[in-house]
C-alpha cells in the first residue's frame, strides 16, 4: 500500500482494524505504543497520546516528508521545503531559548538538548536551501 513506507519505519506496529494501527511514536522516546495510525480520505492520520505529535512531525522524524501522508501528494510536491518553512518560527524561538538558558548556566534536559540539535540541523538545511530565517544574535536575547 502507499502508506507502507511509513509503517515500515515505525516500531511495534500492531493492527487494530482494517486501516488502523498502534505503534511506538518516533518523536519521543516511546517504549510502549502510544501513537494511533489510521487512514481516512486517502490520508494517513497519526497522533501520539503521550507527546501530542502528529503526522507531519512523525514522518519528519523517520526521514520522510509530509507528502508521505497523502495517497495523492501533488499539493506537496510543489514545495520540497514545505516542512522546513513550517517549522522555521518554532525552531528560531527554541534555539534562542536554549542558547539563553545555556548562557545563564541552567541545567539542560536531554530532551531539550535533542530538540535543539534537531532545530539546528533544520536551520542548517534552511541555509543550504536559501530559506529566510531569523537568527537572533546571542547579545540580543535578553528579552527571553
Ligand atoms: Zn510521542
Amino acid at each position: 500500500m502507499w502508506y507502507d513506507q511509513v509503517l515500515d519505519r515505525l516500531d511495534k506496529v500492531r493492527r487494530r482494524g482494517e486501516e488502523s494501527w498502534i505503534a511506538c511514536c518516533p518523536v519521543h522516546d516511546d517504549k510502549n505504543p502510544s501513537m494511533t495510525v489510521s487512514v481516512k480520505d486517502r490520508k494517513l492520520l497519526m497522533y501520539c497520546f503521550a507527546c501530542g505529535a502528529k503526522g507531519d512531525s512523525v514522518v519528519e522524524s523517520i526521514g520522510l516528508n509530509a507528502s508521505a501522508l497523502f495517497e495523492d501528494s501533488k499539493e506537496f510536491d510543489a514545495d520540497p521545503h514545505y516542512l522546513l518553512k513550517k517549522t522555521q518560527e518554532d525552531d528560531d524561538f527554541l534555539i534562542a531559548i536554549y542558547q539563553s538558558a545555556k548562557r545563564s548556566g541552567e541545567r539542560i534536559k536531554y530532551k531539550d538538548h535533542k530538540a535543539y540539535m534537531e532545530a539546528m540541523a533544520r536551520r542548517h538545511n534552511r541555509t543550504e536551501a536559501g530559506i529566510a530565517q531569523t537568527i537572533i544574535p546571542e547579545t540580543q536575547q535578553e528579552f527571553l
